[in-house]
């Protein structure tokens, strides 16, 4: 709603797009199970007819996401702002793809989530005939070689999953929208939330997220959001997200707005404990090298400091680390850890620990993780909001344990 743009996010986070319900006066919107509403005469309504089409709770969600994704799409022009909740983010990423035609090409990052490969690769390959190169969007010349002037959509994921690496939103967009102005850009932006990284302010047609992670955090809802600031697209992602129906339930709706209502002091303590944690991990000599926005030693640092906010840390809960002595090691590391919990997903208030080769991207085959440089020594974490003292503590037990299998193994 555009009379909270000119808020600061630590206060659109509470109010952005969102007003009492107009019967009662309830603050927080009321979870409206009603599948559909009643009429005064055939068509004449209050602008709700059947909930998957329409649902109160669900508006009063998208309308604040849109909103902290920077969206200027007015309630009076559409009735969410231009934001759409979904089933899961792989929906909200199935529904984004139907934007475009049968047979269409279409440019992917090449690291992107592996759930979003499987559906491009071994799905709309085949029911949508989609001719797709996954392409490293850190190297503006591959984009440039790559891009046709009938590609219809480029896909990025920054910071990406899980090698961290960060993709200049602004110049890839810039490129593909010279080649092709009609080129869809939509950016995967489940690593940072709008807290961290804004993509539609960087020229990205779209916003997609997994609001499972950091949206919601908490663990505790599977959604996807798609965002656009331009109203043509409003109307035909609105159109599709009705036609196929992935549409995000009121109760799951209601849990979503409530864990955004705390997204800004969340994500200062993510972001404040990864730093802290992501430097401790780089001066340890049992550890090789670490991968986190926020730090010098990062290979795109200075796209960070430009395109992502640090609020209050390094502008993500997510750090990579390689363990030196590859699995034995890692093994031990990851049995060790106890607040850490081992498990996969990410962006959640508890801290999790996983090792992707083995657990999240074991399906992608060897050569290709060799590729991307996911090796066998690589941990990936994501930091919860516990006491950073404890989190540290436990980092150091789990060195301790690595240190000593190193050791056993040169001995
Ligand atoms: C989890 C995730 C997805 C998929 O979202 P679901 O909610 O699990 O369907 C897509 N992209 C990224 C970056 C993710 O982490």
């Amino acid at each position: 709603m555009s009379d909270h743009s000119n808020l600061r996010i630590a206060s659109q986070v509470i109010h952005a797009g969102q007003h009492a319900e107009p019967v009662t006066g309830a603050v927080m919107p009321p979870i409206f199970t009603s599948t559909t509403y009643a009429q005064e005469s055939p068509g004449v309504h209050k602008g709700f007819e059947y909930s998957r089409s329409h649902n109160p709770t669900r508006y009063a969600l998208e309308r604040m996401i849109a909103c902290l994704e920077g969206s200027n799409i007015s309630e009076d022009t559409d009735a969410s702002c231009g934001g759409f909740a979904f089933a899961s983010g792989l929906a909200a990423m199935a529904t984004a793809l139907e934007l475009i035609d049968a047979g269409s090409h279409i440019i992917s990052m090449d690291d992107i989530y592996g759930g979003s490969n499987r559906l491009l690769q071994k799905v709309r390959q085949r029911t949508q005939n989609l001719d797709i190169d996954f392409v490293d969007l850190t190297d503006e010349s591959k984009l440039r070689s790559a891009m046709r002037p009938d590609t219809a959509m480029l896909w990025v994921e920054t910071p990406t999953n899980p090698t961290l690496k960060i993709v200049d939103i602004a110049r890839v967009a810039q490129i593909a929208h010279e080649v092709n102005p009609k080129c869809l850009v939509v950016v995967d932006n489940t690593f940072c939330s709008p807290v961290n990284q804004r993509p539609l302010e960087h020229g990205a047609d779209i916003v997609m997220h997994s609001s499972t992670k950091y949206v919601n955090g908490h663990s505790d809802v599977v959604g996807g959001i798609l965002v656009t600031g331009k109203p043509e697209l409003a109307e035909r992602i609105r159109f599709l997200q009705n036609a196929i129906g992935s549409v995000m339930g009121p109760f799951d709706s209601y849990l979503t707005l409530r864990g955004l209502k705390t997204l800004d002091v969340r994500i200062r303590r993510h972001n404040a404990s990864a730093l802290r944690i992501a430097k401790h991990l780089e001066a340890s000599e049992l550890v090789d090298r670490v991968v986190y926005p926020g730090l010098e030693s990062h290979p795109q640092h200075s796209v960070y400091k430009k395109q992502m906010e640090a609020t209050g840390g390094g502008g993500t809960g997510m750090i990579t680390f390689f363990i030196k002595g590859g699995l034995e090691p890692a093994k031990a590391f990851l049995e060790t850890v106890s607040i850490f919990t081992l498990a996969e997903s990410l962006g959640g208030i508890e801290s999790l620990i996983e090792h992707p080769a083995i657990m999240t991207h074991a399906s992608v085959p060897p050569e290709q993780r060799a590729v991307l440089g996911i090796d066998d020594a690589l941990i990936r974490l994501s930091v919860g909001i516990e006491d950073c003292d404890d989190l540290i503590a436990d980092v150091d037990r789990a060195l301790e344990a690595a240190s000593a299998k190193m050791g056993a193994m040169a001995g």
